[in-house]
């Protein structure tokens, strides 16, 4: 390297050191010193890390550097926070999800880390292109939806909070697979994400544990399968990631598990014979933590889903446990420094785990091992489907939990004995509340465990939250009524505001100054605002610039020209029959064949956007992404559309991808059959975008739509209750024969109108609608669908009453800030306390 060259960056680079230290004094981010810093920035990774020369590199190398230089400054701040929790022994909130849907990494840090004003100047010196370098970073994709992402918001929230955290999952090496449309139909391919390593983790090999199973493993026509009775031991070995918290005082962390097999380095054994059986043993051992499972609405006979589950929730438990061992002889106090979440019934294996851990290993009574793990422990649900309800089968536990299934037993027959005093006579009743569905085989009740082995189980929603106490576990719910609370869900606005949507963020700050991104309540400040004219042409502008940055990103991507003149109107979402984008299909149809028989109707111009995957198994979800896309060909190839109407279909939903549209969208579809959707969390993060919600009366919608007030909402469709109630006497034929509209529209799809080249290939749609019965009721709603359509699109004639109602949304989305569902968390199901970090 040219030593010239190297001078100059040296002096350019401790300049911008002076200008880190100074951010980091000045936010406070404590007395923490740097040291070495002027090593540890940029440079240092690129040459060092490489071992090449600074012009030599890619971009994926300038990605890493920056990845790796940021962890370099919250290192020590790392350090510190668990530091601070083990001198302040501190009680410690560990919350267990199968998923963990992070996404990128790189910018969220820097954000959080107060260090994002210092970034185009740092560029400009480097001379580097910032916007190719980020998108470097694959999504880590370890979710399906909304779950996964509300555990990733939740880390955000309780770091910013200083709560003491740490989040347990699994390191998957396959993440959710990634989406490419071919002729309209969902591809499905592999996303190995840490193909080039992940310049986040840091392997913990010398905190590994051993898990004991009663089976091993084979692999059977390229899958693997366990085989039960062989006793085999896994080795679970921990990767930390770092959650910084806004402002960079408190550094959380997630720890993901990943499989090993047991005598991993044993050479010796190695060498004494069977080399290719012990390394194929190995192998297979470690396909444990392969690939996330791609459905989020159904739990079918997985026997390695099982296993996954019990993984995560053994390797937890046995970190967790020897954490607290380190500071405390009192099992007494594991309550107390402990509190235990179970992110949906996925690791309720917990609840048998613990009770063994408390029996056998700490030789505990059986009363002070259940009050314990009671007391330990909180459960939350996130789904009122029935199919998605777990329950695993008893033999799977007989052989390969054998242990724990003598738990199950023994908790069941001490409810039961309880339901029977309190019930006399109520066999029916018993048979409800068992752990053990009875049948052709016998299956463990995974949702009525986890409610009967915690001390709080809670719903998402308010809805939910009764629905879930008035019907899906009605009995359980009466037994023990304290038990059950609601939590409304929440996102972050760090990342779903201030970090992905900078223009309407600098608008808000500069309106109301920036509290808001540590208290959203302080949104509340705009509600007066909203009425002012200028303030309406500046959210109007900010809403454009969004637009204009997601059609110039789409162009550059893909060729694809969007109008940013146009209403952006946004379905995004996993593709599910309940969240009806079926029905928003069918409104687009109509919307077409008005326009097309009528072209002289006066219809602003709209672009309508869809995205989202099918779990691969999900035939008819994927028939609905081929419709949606058929749909989009045909009103593109017909010249009367253009500049009038556009669909498209976006492959590859991911939360990188949420993050462009949600700040470009002026309208957001919320159309699940009510009672359906449990929170949702994407309406949200549209809300506090300012886009105005299309929707029907379900999930946390309802609580959005109190907040802002039903008159700046697009509230329509049957209620909960009203689909409870006409579910009996319900007929689609009935929309079919008496609504034009809808008998046309269906013609044209059922006659292969939109698919002419595959004739027959929307039949299974006509069976769900018709033949079927519509389980969904998408012909109920489809009336009222357009009906409020008409409202959204004359108020959109308005721009200045449009900006008003989309400010006072943006000024009501205070509550749905996931701070507020963690404080709500803290306070009422795990009573802890924020503990600051401090240095000796
Ligand atoms: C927020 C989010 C979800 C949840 O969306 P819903 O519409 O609430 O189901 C799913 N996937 C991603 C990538 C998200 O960011």
């Amino acid at each position: 390297m040219n030593p010239q060259t190297l001078k100059k960056s040296e002096a350019a680079s401790s300049n911008h050191h002076a200008d880190i230290q100074q951010l980091i004094r000045q936010y406070g981010c404590g007395p923490v010193p740097i040291t070495g810093v002027e090593h540890a920035f940029y440079d240092r990774h690129i040459v060092f890390d490489n071992v090449m020369s600074p012009n030599a590199v890619g971009a994926r190398e300038r990605f890493e550097a920056a990845a790796r230089s940021i962890r370099d400054i919250l290192s020590q701040r790392w350090i510190a926070t668990e530091e601070t929790y083990q001198r302040e022994d501190a009680k410690r909130v560990y919350y267990l999800s199968m998923e963990f849907l992070i996404g990128r990494s790189l910018i969220n840090n820097i954000t959080n880390l107060l260090l994002a004003q210092l970034i185009p100047k740092f560029a400009e010196r480097k001379d580097l292109d910032w916007h190719e370098l980020l998108e470097e970073e694959p999504d880590a994709g370890l979710g399906n939806g909304g779950l996964g992402r509300l555990a990733a918001c939740f880390l955000d929230s309780m770091a910013t909070m200083q709560i003491p955290a740490m989040g347990y999952g699994l390191r998957y090496e396959y993440g959710i697979f990634k989406q490419i449309i071919q002729d309209g139909w969902q591809k499905e391919q592999p996303d190995n994400w840490l193909r080039r390593g992940d310049p986040w983790e840091v392997a913990r090999p010398h905190e590994k544990v051993e898990v004991s199973l009663n089976c091993s493993f084979e692999v059977c026509g390229g899958s693997l399968r366990a085989v039960p009775g062989k006793e085999s031991r896994l080795i679970g070995v921990p990767y930390d990631r770092p959650i910084v918290g806004f402002g960079g005082k408190t550094i959380n962390t997630l720890r993901l598990w990943e499989a090993a097999a047991h005598d991993y380095f044993n050479f010796e054994e190695f060498s004494g014979g069977d080399f290719v059986g012990a390394v194929a043993e190995t192998l297979e051992a470690e396909s444990l933590t392969r690939v996330l499972y791609p459905d989020d609405s159904t739990s079918k006979g997985q026997g390695l889903r099982f296993v996954q589950e019990y993984f995560l929730v053994a390797c937890s438990l046995a970190d967790l446990i020897r954490r607290f061992r380190q500071s405390n002889d009192d099992w007494n106090l594991l309550p107390e420094k402990a509190a235990i979440q179970l992110n949906d019934t996925h690791p309720t294996m917990s609840v048998l785990e613990l009770m063994r851990i408390l029996l056998d290993d700490a030789e505990l009574s059986w009363e002070k091992a259940w009050d314990l793990t009671q007391r330990t422990l909180g459960y939350t649900n996130h789904t009122l489907l029935p199919e998605a309800l777990e329950k695993w089968p008893v033999e799977w536990f007989r052989a390969l939990l054998p242990r724990h299934l003598e738990i199950i037993y023994e908790i069941n027959g001490r409810l039961l004995i309880d339901v029977r005093t309190r019930y006399p006579g109520d066999e029916e009743k018993v048979q409800r509340i068992s752990l053990i569905e009875e049948g052709e085989t016998q299956h463990v009740r995974m949702a009525n465990l986890a409610i009967v082995g915690s001390h709080c189980t809670n719903g998402v929603a308010a809805i939910h939250s009764r629905l879930l106490r008035t019907h899906t576990v009605k009995d359980l719910a009466e037994m023990f009524p304290e038990r059950f609370s609601n939590k409304t869900n929440g996102v972050t606005q760090r990342r779903w505001l201030q970090m992905c949507n900078p223009t309407l963020s600098k608008l808000i700050t500069d309106a109301i100054g920036d509290s808001w991104v540590t208290d959203l309540s302080e949104l509340e400040k705009l509600r007066p605002l909203a009425e002012d004219r200028g303030m309406q042409d500046e959210f109007r502008h900010a809403k454009r610039c969004a637009k204009v940055a997601f059609a110039d990103w789409l162009h550059r991507t893909t060729g694809e020209v969007v109008d940013p003149d146009s209403i952006f109107d946004c379905q995004i979402k996993r593709i599910h029959e309940y969240k009806r984008q079926l029905l928003n299909a069918l409104r687009v149809l109509i919307l077409y064949r008005r326009l097309r028989e009528n072209p002289t109707l006066e219809m602003a111009p709209r672009t309508f956007f869809f995205s989202g995957k099918a779990a691969p198994a999900y035939r008819l979800a994927k028939v609905i992404i081929k419709f949606i896309n058929n749909l989009a060909g045909t009103i593109d190839g017909d010249p009367l559309m253009r500049g009038r109407m556009k669909v498209l279909f976006l492959p590859d939903y991911c939360v990188s991808q949420a993050e462009r549209l949600i700040p470009a969208s002026d309208v957001s579809n919320q159309i699940s059959t009510a009672g359906f959707e449990a929170s949702g969390t994407s309406n949200m993060k549209f809300m506090m975008n300012g886009a105005l919600t299309l929707g029907t009366r379900d999930g946390a919608t309802i609580e959005m739509a109190e907040a802002a007030g039903e008159e700046n909402f697009f509230l329509f469709g049957l209620t909960a209750e009203q689909v409870a109630d006409s579910r009996s006497y319900y007929n689609p034929y009935w929309h079919y024969e008496h609504e034009k509209e809808t008998r046309d529209a269906l013609d044209m799809i059922f006659t292969n109108q939109l698919s002419c080249y595959e004739p027959g290939a929307f039949s299974p749609i006509r069976d769900a609608l018709l033949s079927r019965g519509d389980y969904y009721m998408h012909l109920a709603d489809l009336g009222s669908y357009l009906e409020a359509d008409l409202l959204v699109r004359e108020l959109y004639a308005d721009p200045h009453a449009w900006a008003r109602k989309a400010l006072l949304n943006v000024a009501s989305s205070g509550k749905f800030s996931s701070d507020r569902t963690i404080a709500e968390y803290a306070a009422d199901i795990w009573k802890v306390e924020p503990c600051p970090v401090t240095f000796d």
